[in-house]
């Protein structure tokens, strides 16, 4: 049997009608950038997410950085970020001029610890990057009363969790703005770049739509130097034609992985740990293993795709060296890198897939 880490087919074949249909509306109507479609998108993805603005963007990157910009975080700031996360996090600090503080996940969850984030704190920090890794909703509770007693802003990494709950509120909905990617692979995906940022703050969203849209509030008046990062009318109208399909395939995803979680069975791999407040989407199904490059060639010898997610953490990549972060510097962050594998799950894989997935894993 071949299964592949992930698949976009069986989604795509039973939204060709939809997406095709989405496509012929935006190209009969010609409009195709800051229409209707964006608004539409925009105000279904800001209920979806339970909150009372969303700005489509060009991509989570853009979302994040935006949303650092329009707070006024800059250069001289810190802001706090997971030390075991997609660099995107790191990067949108770094463009805006800010410095990336670390903190080590909790290895149990990947997520960051709230435990070990006031010990970073200085005069300089300005915000907190909490990343939903994996679909993993961190633990915002802690989050937000370490940053309401600090006076810092919260901006929530939701580029993996789309539909994500923590105590019954859904992720995004907690800090003063979160930053989704639409991202083709991720839970809810465009069909090419896309992102958006959701918040409860009308100032904010407004500010943050006028960066991305070279700064201007009106045609031809620009009251910032802003960027040009918008969603366009196709990824909005295809987005659109997704989104009331992602819970039903969240669930299908949910599903895949408690029959991992119960039925993978062996001492030499470590499952993810699911603390009792979540719901989450399960982005990635993410094991652990102290063999982990030899576990990789055996399922691929079984035909199971795999991935790693990160194989090199963020503070000992190149493009990093400025920090002056060494090796074992960040013990878990660099634990996680070695050990981690991410296994098949997608929307669409079949129960005798999954089955054979965990039959591979328990007879290794
Ligand atoms: C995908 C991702 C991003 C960036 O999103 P893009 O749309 O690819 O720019 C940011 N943060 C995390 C955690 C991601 O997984």
């Amino acid at each position: 049997m071949k299964i592949p880490f992930a698949s976009f087919l069986p989604m795509e074949k039973e939204l060709a009608y939809d997406i095709s249909s989405a496509f012929e509306r935006v190209y009969t109507r010609s409009c195709y950038i800051n229409g209707m479609e964006d608004k539409n998108f925009e105000a279904a993805f800001a209920k979806y997410c339970e909150t009372n603005y969303c700005v489509g963007v060009g991509n989570g990157l853009d979302a994040l950085m935006l949303i650092l910009k329009a707070l006024g975080v800059g250069k001289g700031d810190e802001v706090i970020v997971p030390s075991n996360t997609y660099i995107a996090t790191a990067l949108a600090v770094t463009y805006v001029g800010a410095v990336p503080i670390f903190v080590e996940p909790d290895i149990r969850t990947f997520n960051i610890n709230p435990l070990l984030i006031e010990e970073k704190i200085t005069n300089k920090t300005k915000a907190i990057i909490p990343v939903h890794l994996y679909g993993q909703p961190c633990e915002m509770e802690p989050i937000m009363k370490i940053a309401r007693e600090h006076r810092l802003y919260v901006v929530e990494d939701c580029a993996q969790a789309h539909g994500a709950r923590y105590k019954g509120k859904k992720i995004g909905s907690f800090g003063n703005a979160a930053g989704f990617s639409f991202y083709p692979g991720k839970n809810l995906g465009a069909l090419g770049d896309a992102g958006a940022v959701v918040t409860n703050d009308k100032e904010l969203a407004d500010k943050i739509r006028a960066l991305g849209n070279y700064g201007s509030d009106y045609k031809y008046h620009h009251i910032y130097k802003g960027n040009n990062s918008r969603l366009d009318e196709l990824q909005a109208a295809f987005l659109m034609a997704k989104l009331p399909h992602l819970d039903r395939m969240n669930s299908e995803r949910r599903k895949i992985a408690d029959r991992y979680l119960n039925e993978i069975k062996n001492s030499q791999i470590l499952l993810p740990y699911v603390i009792p407040e979540v719901e989450p989407v399960w982005h990635v199904f993410s094991i652990c293993c102290k063999k982990r490059e030899d576990l990789e060639k055996y399922l691929a010898n079984y035909g199971i795709g795999t991935n790693k997610h990160y194989p090199i953490p963020i503070h000992l990549q190149k493009c990093y060296q400025d920090l002056n972060l060494a090796k074992n510097e960040l013990p878990v962050a660099e634990n996680i890198s070695a050990t981690q594998l991410s296994i098949p799950i997608y929307y669409g894989m079949k129960e005798n897939e999954v089955s054979y997935v965990i039959d591979a894993l328990n007879k290794y």
